[in-house]
């Protein structure tokens, strides 16, 4: 034993809302490599979304892993059995006056984003404008009461004032400062679903005792957010390591509508996997 061998708890964690391309094969294996020859790599499903998730896409998503050379730990948590779990955390939160329920469309957000002849922007586009976090609680609760549809926003400025500075780690850039003010006061159940990415993610990720998060670096600026949430509920702070995403010949992302970079498209052109693991970043 050379006592310095890499152990984490790893996981892939993709929206079954599309099938998997190479820039999922890129994540998942970095994942699993990322975990060390003796850590454990788990496997996620994210499907909170039931307007865009589909059952036959997980399929693909166990079929395409398997067809990698990956294996993971079952049983696999599907976040779409646990929506109790994230509205208990958000009942805490309420409870502690750190949410405030969200009425505004799409629409009036942005309407009331020109009126004011726009909004400072952050990472994610233009932040929420605050329509809602004045309103009395004598009209939430009537328009609640009435059944009016709601998201539930986070107050990001109470809490990061509530909980103090915070930093994390990334595996390769060191020590960061979280900004969570730079996304604004973020949703964190959505209307039509009572719970979010931001929750969910950081909720499992902790439940399910992850000690290091792996994901692309397009979703960095998230990671505030999730550092601040774990702070308020108290959970374990992992470190993360974020990684480049693969890009097309043009320079542009991957995304699932490149159809014929899906790896069912790959595999059913005569790639084998070796060579797939190969055009994802990892040669055997
Ligand atoms: N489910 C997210 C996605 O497919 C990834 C979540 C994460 O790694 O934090 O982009």
């Amino acid at each position: 034993m050379t006592g310095s061998k890499i152990r984490h708890v790893t996981r892939f964690a993709p929206s079954p809302t599309g099938l998997m391309h190479l820039g999922h094969a890129h994540a998942a294996l970095f994942a699993q490599r990322a975990a060390g020859p003796e850590g454990r790599f788990l496997l996620r499903i994210e499907d909170i979304d039931v307007t865009r998730c589909r059952s036959e896409f997980v399929d693909a998503i166990y079929q395409d892993l398997a067809w990698l050379g990956l294996t993971w730990e079952t049983p696999v948590r599907r976040q779409s059995e646990h929506l109790d779990d994230y509205w208990e955390a958000l009942e805490q939160l309420a409870a502690r006056r750190l949410l405030y329920p969200c009425f505004c469309t799409r629409k009036e957000i942005e309407e009331e984003i020109a009126r004011a002849g726009g909004a400072p922007h952050g990472p994610e586009g233009q932040l929420y404008p605050g329509l809602c976090r004045h309103l009395d609680g004598r009209e939430r609760r009537d328009r609640i009461a009435r059944g009016e549809g709601h998201a539930w926003r986070l107050d990001v400025e109470r809490a990061a004032a509530e909980v103090g500075p915070l930093e994390w780690r990334d595996m390769s850039r060191g020590r960061q400062t979280a900004d969570p003010l730079a996304l604004g006061d973020v949703v964190l159940a959505r209307k039509d679903i009572r719970t979010s990415y931001h929750l969910s993610v950081t909720l499992d990720d902790a439940l399910q005792g992850v000690t290091l998060v792996t994901r692309g670096e397009d979703l960095m600026p998230a990671t505030a957010i999730h550092r601040l949430l774990q702070a308020l509920l108290e959970l374990p702070v992992p470190e993360w390591h974020h990684h480049g995403l693969l890009l097309d010949d043009g320079g542009r992302r991957l995304a699932k509508r490149d159809a014929a970079m899906t790896l069912r498209a790959l595999r059913e052109a005569g790639r084998s996997s070796a060579e797939v693991r190969a055009l994802a970043g990892f040669p055997d």
